[in-house]
């Protein structure tokens, strides 16, 4: 299957190929055709499916023909979070490239009035938050008679986060005659039931079932006390080989805390979270892309629409309460092709939740998996005991506060004697030979270095 037998023009086919894409993913070969006939759609799909494209290209397509009005947006893309409006806006930049589409993004956070300016000009494509949109509609900066498109992204998550009622009384404003594309990683009760008043007889497409975890990441299950799960965590990140890290708390109260928790070890780390400023938020998350930032501490709804390329770990600081969301974070690694890597770091009173993860992917995450034998079978190092570099700790502008006054451009890595730490050589290192360095207790895990896979 190639991107010419969809029924797309030479405008769109010229940025796809610009976009170095040579085949539809499964969801576009359906769901183009789909949308360029007229038919409503709905999609069963999560990020990493290629989704975005799915709907983007077949509406630049079919908004090429004709010229939007002032204040009466031609087509309208609801999205849960900021940033995957803003991601969703990138992408219609890339494969719009070669059409004259005018575009607004309407999202919280940020000063209205740029986006008025833009709505009064006329916009062929209007990408929004729920809130955002109400808000600015309640003011009359827009009006939604003139909506022939209509996607609502990533459902699901507008039931989490409670935009439903918002959803509702937007759809409430546009005309009937209309095209609607929905999109929900999971189908819950309460979203299948709206596909029934929002969409037309639409064309339903599947392309992987919400609980399957992609066969290309390793999943490890850590298990540790409540008490040594930031030590258990920093552990992992330097005995691993950890690129880049996607490190989920459910709170964010403990992303901000545990983000000082790592900084404060001399970790490249940035909290990400819906309580941020707009402007914040997206520094940090072009720093994160860039590399500036290695470790980006996150709750679902942030981290959801994050999209690096090359991910190389996800971290389970805190195990998901909403089974899920497991499968929506580890699904950030082991993508186009590379191999991932996601930890979950349980306590015993997790257990119930992780029950629910099991049940829900269908296997077990322990640490008797493939990985672990793997690392049975790897050779033991005999080399001498060694600093291993920090991950995630390179020199830069971000470096934290305290190896700033140093002056050295190294972090110092071993943990702060406590009154109860002692000085031991019992905790292994990345080779498998004693830390000198260490100077607290040795968590069970650590024990039984084998739990610990080395890509
Ligand atoms: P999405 O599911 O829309 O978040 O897309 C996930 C990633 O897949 C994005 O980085 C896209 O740029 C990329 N992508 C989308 N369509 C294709 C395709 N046909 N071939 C290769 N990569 C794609």
């Amino acid at each position: 299957m190639s991107f010419d037998n969809l029924g797309l023009g030479t405008n769109t086919l010229n940025a796809i190929k610009d976009a170095g894409y040579t085949t539809p993913t499964p969801i576009q070969s359906q769901a183009i055709p789909a949308v360029l006939n007229g038919t409503d759609v709905l999609g069963c799909a999560q990020t990493g499916t290629g989704k975005t494209a799915s709907f983007t290209l077949p509406i630049i397509e079919r908004l090429s023909k004709g010229r939007a009005r002032a204040r009466m947006p031609r087509s309208l893309i609801l999205t849960p979070t900021r940033e995957l409006a803003t991601q969703i806006s990138e992408n219609f930049i890339t494969y719009g490239k070669y059409e004259k589409l005018s575009m607004a993004l309407l999202i919280g956070g940020v000063s209205t009035e740029e986006q008025q300016r833009k709505l009064t000009r006329g916009v062929d494509v209007l990408i929004a938050t729920p809130g955002r949109l109400l808000d600015l509609f309640g003011r009359g900066s827009l009006l939604l008679n003139d909506v022939q498109f209509l996607v609502i992204d990533e459902a699901d998550r507008m039931l989490d986060m409670g935009f439903i009622p918002d959803v509702e009384k937007i759809v409430g404003c546009l005309p009937k005659e209309r095209q609607t594309m929905m999109f929900s990683a999971t189908m819950p009760t309460e979203i299948r039931k709206l596909t029934k008043t929002f969409l037309k007889n639409p064309t339903e497409i599947t392309v992987s079932p919400p609980a399957t975890t992609a066969s290309t990441v390793t999943e490890c299950l850590i298990e540790v006390s409540p008490r040594s799960k930031n030590k258990a965590l920093r552990e992992l990140l330097r005995s691993e080989n950890v690129l880049n890290a996607l490190i989920f708390c459910n709170r964010k109260k403990n992303v901000d805390v545990l983000n000082r928790s790592l900084r404060k070890y001399g970790f490249l780390s940035a909290p990400l979270h819906g309580d941020m400023a707009q402007s914040a938020r997206e520094t940090t998350l072009q720093n994160f892309k860039n590399g500036t930032i290695k470790l980006l501490v996150a709750t679902d709804v942030a981290g959801r629409g994050i999209d690096v390329e090359s991910l190389s770990h996800v971290f389970n600081y805190d195990v998901p309460l909403h089974a899920e969301d497991y499968v929506h974070r580890i699904g950030r690694t082991g993508r186009a092709g590379k191999h991932g890597f996601a930890f979950m770091l349980a306590c015993p009173e997790d257990s119930r939740y992780v029950e629910a993860i099991t049940k829900l992917i269908g296997h077990k995450i322990s640490p008797e998996s493939k990985q672990k034998q793997q690392n049975l079978n790897k050779p033991q190092s005999t080399s001498k005991p060694k600093k291993s570099k920090p991950v995630a700790a390179s020199s830069s502008g971000t470096q934290p506060e305290k190896i700033q006054q140093s002056g050295v451009g190294r972090v110092k890595r071993s943990e702060p004697r406590t009154k109860r730490s002692r000085p031991s050589s019992n905790k292994l290192t990345d080779n498998g030979t004693p830390d000198v360095n260490w100077t607290g207790p040795v968590p069970a895990f650590l024990r039984k270095k084998t739990l610990i896979p080395s890509n």
